[in-house]
């Protein structure tokens, strides 16, 4: 029988009202996979890693559960692993176990809109979808998925674009790969791998880099105070294909200069970010570094 270990880390999937009805995690991985119907084919061990809102998640949490989910595949009898995880930063935890995720092995990361106190939640679904997915061999060779709101994602790419709907995630530009229903999964489209990185070290833990969003009248002074706080890069979340003004690129040219790596993004959630414009726009930005 195949084997997954259901990692939990917190979020809405296992938060119930506090006593100030807050809602706040609360529930284990034992409590969730306990009232979770998953095939009889399926063994599945149960592992706390965090217990916390995925708001509150920094860059080391990132890196406990990367460790977490490497420490599980170091175990040749596993056939694929969990990660329960607040939907707020599931992206980016989803995405760097991408990164470094070297294994044929699926990893599969859910949560729920709805918490467990809710007669009508989502996570129980949600969950036994993942470890359907996780222990597919259909899922192979994917690298890192999201199964939420019975549809297959790809880690990388995949955006929460609703605040309250059942199905907040969308993999953008990719598309989804495939869905889950009742135990069934369906891969209908293979994500392009790439190689992965090493495995995130101490260091990652305090790597400061600021995301700085560019709107009308946006000036230097955000960037400028990012850089003042020590970050080491500057992620800008440009306008359209990836453009700012004359006063941001001159605070570019400034910081790139004084060592500070600057990606050039765009706010825009799907498309290219291509150096078309000039007058402020990213010919000018790739020009001063970025
Ligand atoms: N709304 C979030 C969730 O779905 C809260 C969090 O990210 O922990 O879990």
């Amino acid at each position: 029988m195949p084997i997954v270990v259901v990692l939990s880390t917190g979020g809405t999937i296992s938060s119930r009202p506090g006593h100030d009805d807050a809602v706040v995690s609360t529930d284990g991985a034992a409590d969730l996979v306990g009232r979770t119907a998953h095939g009889d084919g399926v063994v599945v061990e149960a592992v706390d890693v965090l217990r916390t809102g995925s708001y509150n998640l920094d860059l080391a949490a990132l890196r406990t559960i990367a460790e977490a989910v490497a420490a599980q595949l170091e175990r040749p009898e596993v056939d694929g692993v969990v990660v329960t995880h607040g939907t707020d930063t599931l992206e980016e935890t989803a995405f760097l176990l991408d990164l470094v995720h070297d294994d044929p092995r699926p990893v599969v990361v859910t949560g729920a809109q709805r918490s467990a106190d809710v007669a009508d939640g989502d996570g129980p679904r949600n969950l036994g979808d993942a470890v359907a997915v996780a222990a597919s061999p259909h899922a192979r060779d994917c690298g890192v998925l999201v199964a939420f709101g019975g549809t297959i994602l790809p880690a990388r790419g995949t955006r929460k674009m609703h605040t309250t709907a059942a199905q907040p995630f969308r993999a953008l530009d990719a598309g989804p790969l495939g869905t889950v229903a009742d135990g069934d999964v369906r891969i209908t489209q293979r994500p392009e791998r790439l190689k992965p990185l090493p495995a995130a070290t101490a260091a990652f833990d305090d790597a400061r880099v600021d995301v700085v969003s560019l709107y009308p009248g946006a000036d230097a002074a955000l960037l400028d105070a990012a850089v003042a706080a020590g970050a080491r890069g500057v992620v800008l979340a440009a306008t359209g294909i990836g453009n700012a003004n004359a006063t941001v690129v001159g605070a570019v040219r400034r910081h790139v200069d004084g060592g500070v790596v600057v990606a050039l993004s765009s706010r825009v959630p799907e498309g290219p970010v291509q150096p078309v414009y000039g007058d402020g726009g990213g010919v000018d930005l790739v020009r001063a570094g970025a």
